[in-house]
């Protein structure tokens, strides 16, 4: 077999169908979000840097370049030094990621919380180990879920049943064809990121507790975000408690990276003995530890409660402009703001003018992230994003429309 021309024909194919991804080549500078600089690349010249203004980012709140997580970060960068030297199991637990899980479970009001390397990886071993390991489980999907989960329901191998996004009737017809005592697991998110839409927390998990089924909720775009102290929808809606298993990631409105589940000491220490994603790999560096408690900490106190309240207003201005120009932005419950384009090559095409012609950059949104004929650009603005960025993201999404025929027939 001729392998690199297998690779090379697959990708042509993505290319044509406009679906092939190009990475923006991007410096962040601290202190400048959601100001970066922009590399495009010269035949045999220095990059030409440009100055671009991010309007797709899931630094939420901008966290990433908060003085006091950049100085934890320092601090404990050279108090301890870069790596954490191996697995947990292997070279034992930074005492930082102790205190990280004390924090969390705390956030979250769980007994205990149990760090990953990533939000994915969080997901693809917990929820995988749980379904594989719980006898005969059958596991409840919304049909919206990320892939993280979907790949941890499908490494399982339990039974899979797909109930209809956010639909708490739905659900619980599915549950009630179970038998009574069948161990099962409802696995949903609280805020779906490419819709902005939020999950029924407490009903879902009312009709789940009625059933005798676990449930497993992905807030990775709520934690920080949403809640008084930032522990996301469930704290938001006062159903943290009827949650047995809370999953975030440090990554987005945290700033930095890793994953987690908060949930019952037995259950999360019956995922620490036995999922493979999280014995068998190198734990979080301290430095980043040290960088996620600082950040959870700001973002459970008054200034995380400004913040909120920021970034929410932000949104709820980014879709009334939209709108206002004549854009066809999407309704959304949240601070994602998706403006909907329905054309793969003509979402791409919007997204490069944007970043070529007006230093707007916004990714555009293709299959299979979203439906086919759903392609959008999903815009999400933060507390940091100005009345003047506004106006210049409108007034420059004017012009692509109008330079493109966007949405005009042929
Ligand atoms: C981004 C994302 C994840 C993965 O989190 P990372 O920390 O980025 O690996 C999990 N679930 C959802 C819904 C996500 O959007």
């Amino acid at each position: 077999m001729d392998y690199q021309r297998f690779f090379l024909d697959q990708l042509a194919a993505l290319r044509r169908e406009g679906r092939y991804r190009v990475f923006a080549d991007l410096e962040r500078q601290a202190g400048m979000f959601p100001r970066a600089l922009r590399h495009v690349p010269r035949e045999g010249q220095p990059d030409r840097v440009i100055e671009v203004t991010v309007w797709c980012s899931n630094d939420y709140l901008g966290m990433g370049q908060h003085p006091q997580v950049l100085a934890a970060m320092r601090a404990a960068l050279d108090r301890h030094g870069a790596g954490a030297g191996g697995t947990r199991n292997i070279s034992g637990t930074h005492h930082l990621l102790v205190e990280l899980e004390r924090e969390l479970a705390q956030l979250h009001g769980k007994e205990v919380a149990l760090l990953f390397t990533s939000g994915y990886v969080s997901n693809q071993a917990a929820l995988g180990t749980l379904a594989a390991r719980l006898p005969e489980c059958v596991v409840l999907s919304d049909a919206m879920n990320h892939a993280s989960m979907i790949h941890g329901i499908r490494d399982s191998r339990a039974e899979k049943h797909i109930f209809a996004h956010n639909d708490a009737a739905d659900l619980e017809r599915k549950l009630a064809a179970e038998p009574k005592g069948r161990a099962k697991i409802v696995a949903f998110e609280s805020v779906y990121s490419m819709d902005g839409d939020i999950a029924p927390v407490g009903e879902l998990a009312a009709a789940a507790r009625r059933h005798g089924a676990l449930t497993y909720l992905d807030e990775v775009h709520a934690v920080g975000m949403y809640g008084a102290h930032g522990g996301g929808v469930s704290e938001r809606d006062g159903a943290a408690g009827q949650i047995d298993v809370i999953e975030g990631t440090l990554g987005k409105a945290f700033g930095v990276m890793g994953g987690y589940i908060a949930g019952t000491a037995a259950l999360v220490d019956f995922v620490r003995s036995n999922a493979g994603g999280f014995i068998f790999t190198t734990s979080l560096p301290p430095a980043v530890a040290a960088g996620a408690l600082a950040a959870v900490r700001v973002l459970k106190s008054d200034e995380g409660r400004a913040m909120r309240a920021r970034h929410q207003e932000r949104a709820r201005t980014l879709m009334a402009r939209l709108a206002e120009a004549g854009l066809p932005v999407m309704p959304s419950q949240s601070h994602i703001v998706p403006v909907l384009v329905g054309d793969a090559a003509q979402c791409k095409a919007i997204s490069d003018r944007l970043l070529d012609a007006h230093h707007v950059y916004v990714q555009p949104i293709n299959y299979p992230t979203v439906p086919r004929g759903a392609e959008r650009l999903r815009f999400t603005p933060t507390p940091l994003h100005s009345d003047a960025d506004m106006d210049h993201l409108i007034q420059a999404l004017r012009s692509v429309w109008r330079d493109l025929k966007v949405g005009v027939a042929a």
